[in-house]
């Protein structure tokens, strides 16, 4: 499931291909995914330009000429593919839900097999106060997500710091892989009280948050080249966890020190957590 830098690569790249371009037709296939696509969405796209992109959480807003933005979710299985005018368009792909097109021959289609994806539109400046929004906890990126800020949202809290980071409302954009690898690299214990973090672990916590999200933003892309990969996905590469999905692997902070088993796997919420249980405490 995508993730904050693979959002934030795929919102780059759509960026680089359609701000500034006016949307000669956008057209549905359907008029549902996970939630209703509102009545008029295609209508209210076809003839607008595209003026910016913002990304919040795990959604991309992309802005229009008439005061709308477009909300997009990827969810569990979207994606966003991208030909140029000189390209040739494969067949028609399955699942495609949503076509636009730019007056200068750029056509881009949303495709999401399981459909736990959505789209949306609401007015620019009401972007905040959508349902899906106006919840949301910091921007991890942002200088205004500080270890003050994450320590006062933690302040008694009972459940795992996985949990809590978990919970968009503390924090947006973090998913299983990347609150594994901040864990990791902050070396807090996943199981450790999320209360207990506040304060001086929490001044280890937030730049390892910021650290391992950037660095996985700049591998994703870095040129247009980068993002749309040769089949027109837009996408990201993925690339060298430290810990997720590598249990019974090496641990590369401890390397041979026997007191260490390597990357170890546990199950929290019904969710895999990876982490070295020697120096994460
Ligand atoms: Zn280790």
């Amino acid at each position: 499931m995508p993730e904050l830098p693979e959002v934030e690569t795929v919102m780059r790249g759509l960026a680089a291909r359609l701000e500034g371009k006016t949307l000669r037709r956008a057209a549905l296939a359907r008029g549902d995914l996970r939630r209703l696509i509102p009545p008029g969405f295609a209508a209210r796209l076809t003839g607008a330009r595209v003026t910016s992109f913002r990304r919040r959480g795990k959604y991309i807003l992309m802005r229009l000429s008439g005061g709308d933005s477009v909300l997009i979710h990827l969810g569990m299985s979207g994606r966003m593919a991208i030909h140029g005018p000189h390209d040739t368009l494969p067949p028609p792909a399955k699942h495609e839900h949503l076509v636009m097109e730019t007056e200068d021959g750029w056509r881009v289609g949303f495709i999401d097999p399981r459909r736990f994806g959505l789209l949306d539109l609401m007015p620019t400046d009401e972007e905040d106060a959508h349902a899906l929004l106006r919840a949301m906890g910091p921007e991890p990126l942002d200088d205004n997500f500080t270890p003050a800020v994450l320590s006062a949202a933690l302040k008694n809290r009972k459940t795992p710091i996985k949990a809590a980071l978990l919970d968009q409302r503390i924090v947006t954009g973090l998913g299983n892989i990347y609150v594994s690898e901040a864990l990791f690299r902050s070396g807090i214990s996943p199981e450790r009280l999320a209360g207990k973090v506040a304060g001086a672990r929490a001044r280890l916590l937030v730049p390892a948050i910021k650290d391992t999200l950037r660095e996985a933003i700049a591998a994703g892309g870095s040129s247009l080249r980068d993002y749309v990969q040769p089949d027109g996905e837009l996408g990201y590469f993925q690339h060298a966890w430290k810990v997720y999905a590598r249990e019974g692997m090496p641990c590369e902070r401890c390397g041979d020190n026997p007191g260490c088993p390597g990357i170890s796997r546990i199950v929290q919420a019904g969710r895999s957590t990876f982490f070295c249980p020697k120096t994460q405490k």
